[in-house]
């Protein structure tokens, strides 16, 4: 970008996928503003987004050259790229020929651009010969993945945000978009005000923001999210308010769920979840009225034990209405970081493949290690998320290379992150910042290229896919991930990473979408720059984009039908209070800060509407253990403590409490990291962690 220029760019937070104008003056001063042209945000951008020129501009924290121990014992030391490479290089190759490939992992991020995420899982599983490639994505939505897979036959959100407005009931479960999607979320006020019918429901225990736009909140006991689902499915069988014509012609298994469902009473159903019946039928009474229904969910669903369960059985909602296909309807899973959707397209998981091929498929496995020109594939499913991390406190693992995520503050149990990091041979830490706690822990420390220095391309939470301009330079000798990962590759000696530029990886990924589900065969970056966002499919350069699929009835199962899937748990399988520990924690965001705070921390007025960690609790609970607004407590469980100032709020549930995730270990009195406490169970088929559902005790400090 020359001086004094504007181009158009995303916003690099959240998955809602916002267009940014960049204005860069003649004095090299950034600017930003929204897009008034672009559809997911016609102009408007939250907080976040408004202040994203500042974290671009204030470099102070920036990770300027790569940084080297020649041992354990030893500080951090400048070197050159090339000695980076080797040293890498040669730990890589040394303990991959001692203890094999699955010694050795990658741990990446949403926030990676589509290149970067293709080019990792390429080296990672096509030529290490390893399938221990695993993202922060996994702590999302994996959930959301598998129910998609099990419902519709692949990972394929099948709306648009432009059904918003075609939409006349809402069921928002398991997600703040007041404060997580802020832009989605104004869409939706924006709606309710022009059409004041529409009817919001909100299923959430704590009465959130976003919970103002509700004509029905649904405030469940923790955990028992499959119950409702269940409930709503029986009462609208019940009423009669099912679409029989839809489920006999295009899905299976509805007797099975049939069955289950009326093994609960509403009455039963009611008591479970501690809300009165009637809301359960009235919110079933909103949805069989529909002419248009929309579910959206997020972490309230994904990040639990039973996080699949939840998400199929709100899936079957939408099945048993047939609301999905047709204007204004469908289920819709909120992603939450920019290229979460990117990342899965091209198989950044342990237990994916590229272009949504199965790994366990050995077809699939052939076919992607015929196009690489590569090793065979390894049917052995990776390391996920977590595991990644147990194998390397169990010492399984040796060598972990972390890129663009925080770890040892995202991660549960916190606490032995940090022990498992210890005791790995080699750790690689590719980031944009010092203050991203992780890097401490690094061997080899890694300087990468951030938003607007690099150029790529990202799919929001609608599939639509962006190209991102590099704007400008990135400071001294950072360089784009993605050629800090060919560069790798190359002096491990490992053929077909000789690109001269992030194009060529992008097109390379594009004809090995061709013939598939999610064909984007005819968009190239010269297209993107023509036509600015579209939604995959695209398979020619005469398309236009797709902005809603099965729209013929017709899903990517075997046999064309959608399928409803019984939950295999309908109770919570969490941790249970107990005397000692009888509160449960839910974790989560804030309006105005992003993951660990690596960018979002070094905008002073993003403080001004929550300036610190905080524990939020129900006033009688507080009564109980003599806790005034403000008072400093120890939050703690088994597994750690972290001091920080109580908020009493009666929008909580009793018995539970709240704290923002993005806290990390601010000095050594480990000042509101919530993932000291939080658990390590995941859910046994999307291996997501249970994030919301840990059992603590609060006490004055
Ligand atoms: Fe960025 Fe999300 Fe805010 Fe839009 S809603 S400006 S994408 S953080």
């Amino acid at each position: 970008m020359s001086a004094n220029k504007s181009y158009k760019t995303t916003c690099s937070y959240c998955g809602v996928g916002c267009g940014i104008i960049v204005n860069k003056d003649n004095n090299g001063t950034l600017k930003v503003t929204g897009d008034t042209e672009h559809p997911v945000n016609k102009g408007m951008l939250c907080s976040k987004g408004m202040n994203l020129h500042y974290v671009a501009q204030d470099t102070t924290d920036r990770i300027l050259y790569p940084e080297m121990k020649w041992s354990k014992n030893h500080p951090l030391k400048r070197v050159s790229w090339d000695t980076a490479f080797e040293r890498a290089a040669a730990v890589f190759k040394s303990i991959i020929k001692k203890h094999g490939p699955d010694s050795v992992g990658f741990y990446v991020s949403g926030q990676c651009l589509t290149e970067e995420y293709y080019l990792v899982n390429k080296l990672t599983k096509g030529f290490i010969g390893t399938n221990n490639i695993d993202t922060n994505s996994r702590l999302c939505m994996s959930s959301a993945v598998v129910g998609y897979k099990k419902a519709l036959g692949e990972d394929s959100v099948p709306i648009a945000y432009a059904d918003i407005e075609l939409a006349d009931t809402f069921l928002i479960t398991g997600a703040n978009p007041a404060w997580c999607h802020p832009i989605l979320y104004r869409r939706l006020e924006a709606h309710k005000e022009a059409n004041p019918d529409t009817k919001f429901i909100v299923v959430d225990p704590r009465k959130t923001q976003t919970a103002a736009i509700a004509d029905l909140h649904l405030q469940i006991q923790q955990g028992t999210d499959v119950i409702l689902n269940n409930a709503i499915v029986r009462e609208l069988i019940e009423t009669d308010k099912i679409d029989l014509d839809f489920i006999l012609n295009h899905t299976n298994n509805f007797e099975d769920v049939k069955k289950q469902v009326f093994e609960t009473s509403l009455e039963e159903a009611a008591k479970i979840c501690d809300i009165p019946a009637d809301e359960i039928k009235l919110a079933a009474k909103y949805i069989g009225n529909s002419k248009g229904l929309i579910s959206m969910w997020t972490m309230g669903l994904n990040q639990s034990i039973i996080g699949v369960d939840k998400n199929v059985s709100l899936l079957n909602i939408s099945l048993v209405t047939g609301q999905i296909g047709k204007p204004g309807s469908g289920p819709f899973s909120l992603t939450g970081q920019p290229n979460a959707m990117g990342g899965r397209e091209v198989g950044g998981m342990a237990n994916l493949l590229a272009v949504h091929k199965d790994l366990n498929n050995p077809e699939h496995r052939k076919e992607v290690s015929d196009f690489w020109g590569s090793n065979p594939i390894n049917p052995k499913p990776g390391y996920t998320a977590t595991k990644m991390f147990d194998a390397l406190d169990k010492g399984d693992l040796k060598a972990i290379w972390i890129i663009c995520t925080n770890p040892v503050v995202s991660l549960p149990n916190s606490n032995k992150i940090e022990r498992a990091l210890k005791k790995a041979k080699f750790v690689v830490v590719q980031d944009i910042s010092h203050n991203a706690e992780t890097t401490k822990f690094a061997d080899l420390l890694l300087p990468a290229a951030g938003w607007l220095e690099k150029e790529g391309t990202m799919s929001n939470s609608e599939r639509r896919i962006s190209y991102l301009e590099k704007g400008i330079e990135p400071p001294a000798e950072a360089l784009p991930d993605a050629e800090i990962l060919w560069r790798f590759a190359q002096a491990m000696n490992y053929r077909g990473f000789d690109y001269n530029n992030t194009e060529e990886v992008y097109q390379e990924y594009c004809r090995m979408t061709k013939g598939t589900n999610i064909d984007i065969s005819g968009l190239s970056y010269q297209k993107l720059k023509e036509l600015g966002t579209v939604q995959w499919p695209f398979p020619n350069e005469d398309s236009q984009g797709t902005s809603r699929l099965f729209t013929d009835k017709k899903f990517y199962t075997p046999d064309g039908k959608a399928n409803f899937n019984v939950p295999q748990h309908i109770y919570n399988q969490s941790e249970q209070p107990t005397e000692e520990f009888p509160l449960i924690l839910n974790t989560g965001r804030i309006r105005d800060q992003w993951h660990t705070r690596t960018k979002t921390g070094k905008v002073k007025r993003l403080l001004t509407h929550i300036d610190g960690p905080y524990v939020e609790i129900h006033p009688d609970d507080a009564k109980e253990r003599n806790i005034e607004e403000g008072t400093i407590v120890v939050v703690k469980n088994n597994r750690g403590t972290t001091r920080v100032k109580a908020v009493i709020n009666k929008d909580i549930r009793k018995g539970a409490i709240f704290m923002p995730m993005h806290f990390g270990k601010i000095s050594d009195n480990d000042f509101g990291r919530a993932n000291n406490l939080t658990n390590e169970l995941i859910d046994p088929i999307s291996s997501e962690p249970d994030f919301k559902h840990a059992v603590a005790q609060v006490t004055k400090f």
